[in-house]
Parts: structure tokens; sequence; C-alpha cells
């Protein structure tokens, strides 16, 4: 069934069985007008907005009889004559809790489901949702879902010339990149950057990926909600943590042999919690995995997720998840997921509906959306999200032992092109207690210390200066002690998994 197929279906289905009131969230009017008339052919239909008051829906003709919201809804309710009508109302999301205007709404509803001879169906169309409590039951929500590869490649196939297409500059394998650089946008964005994409050469080619590439890191952050990561990390860039590594590169060969994997009744992995120290290498780690799985990395940030808008924070939550999965392959990494989830089971209902909704989804997800959650605090997380079943393993990760150490300082000495290429046992033995954060400070700040005597002419040890800065560090373990001794508490008491043993 084709995408506009679908969606007509599921919306004739909500007519079908009387709702009183459907809700779609939605803030592209043209499509959604499109749509609804393509829907409700040779009905009769009025619209309210803001800003024209009430207008004939089809022809967008004033009506100055009505002189106010409230107006026009009282004559709706009154009317005799309601067969087959329809009442979209856009932007409405401000005023809807008003006491007047809700009260219209709900004896409309209550009108359309048990009073004879009376037909009209209210189409809420905004942006955002606003839905009193006393219109909760009345309410069906609809929205339209991110294009899959189907419609993808219908609206490429639209936008190809294929008569005039140069073959050999748009390989299966060039259409497959395009395709996946398109999922993750809405169907409006996918026609805005093809429009873009366009208007360059008057057509859409393979080399139209990279801009669609950067427009879509746009509007993903547009979103308020996701950051598409670009990385260069890859399994050189950590030092230690072998059995983490070791762990996600099975799910990469899993995820990258998904079809072989399902046919032979493997699970499609959920995805990983990695809990631990900071600047031990959590979100290091969710970076390679990104270059191991060759998917791209969308990175939720739980605290700004719950920042200013609370109230909508469980729809964003539902909204980040439903562009991850338009996107997937993907990876979709919540960072600190402690701050969203710390508070579940207390007074606060909005995160333990946000809970509830996230452990659902994970738990029947069948999307190949990998999950890496990482915290610093897994004590004040709900036991919930810690059992098994839920994330296929949780890992913790601890500050790097003698031989891990070695390994960062490696990893950092190469980075920088530094002038020695290994650490001694000696500068092993001052950066007891240091994070792989502290190592990389300590190799920077030798390699800015050489680089300022080479431009004066003098003569250096890099390895002398490298003890020199270590010793001077104030490590993770000096200024953080407490919370480090404590962490270490919970992990063993949790009994996580070592992310540093084979
Ligand atoms: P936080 O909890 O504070 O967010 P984190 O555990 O996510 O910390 P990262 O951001 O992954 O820490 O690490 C910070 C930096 O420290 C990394 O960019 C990396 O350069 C360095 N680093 C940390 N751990 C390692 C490691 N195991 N190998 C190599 N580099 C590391």
């Amino acid at each position: 069934m084709s995408y506009f197929t679908r969606h007509k279906a599921e919306f004739s289905t909500l007519l079908d069985v009387n709702t009183p009131i459907i809700y779609i969230q939605d803030h592209d009017f043209v499509r959604v007008d499109e749509f609804i008339c393509e829907c409700t052919q040779g009905t009769e239909k009025k619209e309210w907005n803001p800003a024209t008051g009430v207008t004939n829906y089809n022809t967008k003709e004033p009506f100055p009889s009505y002189d106010s919201l409230k107006d026009f809804l009282k004559l709706c309710f009154l009317d005799n004559k309601a067969r087959n009508k329809y009442i979209i109302l856009k932007n409405v999301h401000d005023c809807i809790n008003d006491p007047e205007i809700k009260t219209y709404l709900h004896l409309i509803a209550q009108r359309r489901l048990y009073g004879e001879g009376y037909d009209t169906t209210i189409i809420i169309v905004s942006p955002k949702i606003v839905v009193p409590q006393e219109l909760e039951k009345y309410v069906a929500y609809f929205e339209f879902d991110y294009p899959d590869d189907d419609a993808l490649n219908e609206i490429i196939d639209v936008h190809i010339d294929v008569n005039k297409y140069d073959k050999e500059k748009f390989s299966p394998d060039d259409r497959k990149e395009l395709l996946q650089s398109l999922k993750g946008m809405s169907r409006f964005e996918v026609d805005r950057v093809i429009d873009m994409a366009m208007s360059k050469d008057g057509s859409l080619s393979a080399n139209d990926k990279d801009m669609i590439l950067k427009q879509k890191k746009k509007m993903v952050k547009n979103s308020g909600l996701l950051e598409l990561i670009d990385t260069s990390e890859d399994m050189n860039s950590i030092g230690g943590l072998s059995a983490l590594k070791t762990y996600l590169q099975s799910k990469a060969k899993v995820i990258d042999n998904l079809v072989k994997a399902q046919a032979d009744n493997v699970a499609i992995p959920k995805g990983v919690f990695i809990v631990g120290m900071p600047g031990c290498g959590k979100s290091l780690c969710a970076k390679v995995a990104s270059s191991m799985f060759k998917v791209p990395l969308l990175r939720l940030d739980m605290g700004s997720m719950l920042g200013k808008y609370v109230g909508d924070s469980e729809s964003n939550l539902r909204r980040a998840i439903k562009i991850a999965e338009a996107a997937a392959p993907c990876i979709l990494w919540i960072d600190e997921i402690e701050k969203g989830f710390s508070g579940v089971g207390g007074n606060n209902d909005v995160m333990t509906r946000m809970f509830g909704y996230f452990l659902s989804w994970l738990q029947d997800k069948k999307s190949a959306v990998y999950v890496i959650a990482t915290a610093n605090n897994a004590d004040s997380l709900p036991p919930e999200l810690k059992r098994k079943g839920r994330f296929d393993e949780i890992f913790c990760v601890k500050l790097p032992d003698k031989e891990e150490r070695k390994e960062i300082f490696k990893v950092h000495l190469n980075k920088r092109k530094a002038d020695v290429k290994e650490s001694d046992d000696e500068l092993l033995n001052i950066t007891d207690g240091f994070n792989g954060a502290d190592i990389e400070a300590v190799v920077c700040e030798a390699k800015e210390k050489a680089f300022l005597l080479s431009l004066n002419k003098e003569s250096y040890d890099f390895m002398k200066i490298l003890k020199e800065i270590a010793k001077e560090t104030i490590s993770i373990s000096k200024s953080c002690k407490k919370q480090i001794n404590d962490m270490d508490k919970i992990f063993k008491e949790n009994c996580f998994k070592n992310a540093s043993k084979k």
C-alpha cells in the first residue's frame, strides 16, 4: 500500500467509526488541506483559524457572519441540518482551554456521538497538541508518518528524469545512499530539501546527497530534540574497554547482516546501557559504534528535552523516537538518561508516563534503531530500566587500569603526532587514578608546551614534559574522590558487566 493510500485508509477508518474530534498534529497546512479534501470529497467543510476567522474550507472565502470562534461553535452545535459536515479548526492550541470553547467542543462531540441525525466532525490541525482533560476521550490523534523506503523511492522517481539520466552517475548504490540521506525527515522536509537540490541544476543526482545530509543535520537539530552527530572516531580511538568493544563488534555484525539474521530467528539487537565514571569513554563508545555499525548517530539529550518545555516532554520523546525509527538503521544515543528518568515513580506524572512509553517501545521495538544509553549515576535510575530484556546488556566503565592507560596514551599520542609513541612505566604510575579525559588533557598540554618551546628554538624532552604535567594534574579520582568511590560501590551492588575485561 502506498504512503498516501495507507494514510487515507487510516483517516477513513477514524471517520467510519464516528470519531467526534480528530487531532492532526502538523504544521504543513497546505498538505493537510489537500489530504482532508481528498478524504472528504463532496462534503461541506468550514474552517476557523485565528487569523481569518471562519472561511469556506475549499475556497477560503470568508463568512463574515460569525464574530468569534465561540459564536461559530455555538451555531455548529445548534445546527439541525448537520449531515456529513466537517469543522476544521487550525491553530486552536492557544484558545482551546477557554471554558466556553472547550464546553462547545464537548457538546458537539457528545451530540455527534448520541444525537439523532447530527453528523458534524471536528478536525483540529495544529503543530502543537493541547487537549483539555474534558475532551481527551473524544479525541483521536492522527499524524503523518515519516516517509518509508517505498515512499522515498516514489519521491525520488518523480524527480529523476529517467530518460535523460546518465545511469553511470546514479548507480543502485547511489540511490541507496540518496535514500538513506533522506530518511528521518518529514514529507514536508523531504520535499523542501529536494527542491533545493533541484534548484541548482534542475535535476536530482547522487552528488546532491552531501547537501541533503547537511540540510538534514540542520533540520534534525531544529527539531530541538535530536542532533545528528558527525564523527571520525573509529575502533582505534578507544584505548582499553576491550569487553565492550568486542561486544559492539558482534552487534555490528548482526546489524550488517540484519536480513539474514532475522531469517535465522536472531533477535534484532535492542541496545546497550553504558553506565560509568565521567570522562572514561562512554560518549566515545557511542561515536565509535556509529562507525562500526556504518549507520548515522542521533543524539537525544534528555536534559534539554525536559528543560524549558516540561509539558511537552512526553510528545517530544514520541517525536524523537519517530524520527529515529524513520532514520533506521541508526543508533539512537540517549545521553544522560538519568536526567530524564531519575524521578520516575515519585510525584512526577509526566516523567513516569514518558518512562512507561520508552520502556514499552524498547521492549517491543522491531526497527533497526540501536539504542545506546549513557549515564553517570545509575543509582537514581528506576530498577525496571536495569532489568534484563530492556537493554541487551549493561556495562560499567571504570577508571582505566595501568594496561588501559597505556593504550589510551597510545591513542592520544598518535592522534597528536607526538614525539614519543608510547608511555613508559613511570608515566603510567604517575597517572594512576586518571580517566581517559585526564590523559587526553595531559597529552594536549604537553604538545602545546613543546610547540611553544620549539618556537623559541629551545630543545625539550617530550616524555619529561608529559611527566611534569601529569604530576601537576588534579585527576578525577582526586577531585571527585567520594563520588568515584560511591560509583564503584553501586557498580558492584548492581553486578554490571565490566567494560574492560574480556
Ligand atoms: P561524561 O560522563 O562526562 O560525559 P564520558 O564517559 O562520556 O564522560 P567521553 O566524552 O567519552 O567521556 O570522554 C571524553 C574524552 O576523553 C574523549 O573524547 C576521549 O578523547 C577521552 N577518552 C575517554 N576515555 C577514553 C578511552 N578509553 N580511550 C581513548 N580516549 C578516551
